[in-house]
């Protein structure tokens, strides 16, 4: 498995919470330090899988000046 929003590799991603039903892991919580995207493996594959999510959601750590989604700088006012 890879970031949905970044591609990275496993080796950039963190487990941050398995949920369990007594013994039973059902589902699992993941980080990536990359990009700082977090999710859930039991969500769709059009939320969580790099290539059946809309291109729009992708992001390249490697160059953060061209994330589309930015939260407008503050006027002041
Ligand atoms: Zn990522």
């Amino acid at each position: 498995m890879n970031c949905p929003r970044c591609n990275s590799a496993q080796e950039h991603l963190r487990t941050e919470y398995q949920g369990r039903e007594g013994d039973e892991l059902v589902w699992t919580v993941f980080y990536c330090r990359r990009c700082s995207f977090t999710w859930r493996d039991s969500e769709p594959a059009e939320s969580i899988d790099y290539a059946e999510r809309e291109a729009w959601f992708r992001a390249d750590p490697d160059h953060p000046e061209k994330y589309k989604h930015n939260i407008p700088p503050a006027d002041g006012n």
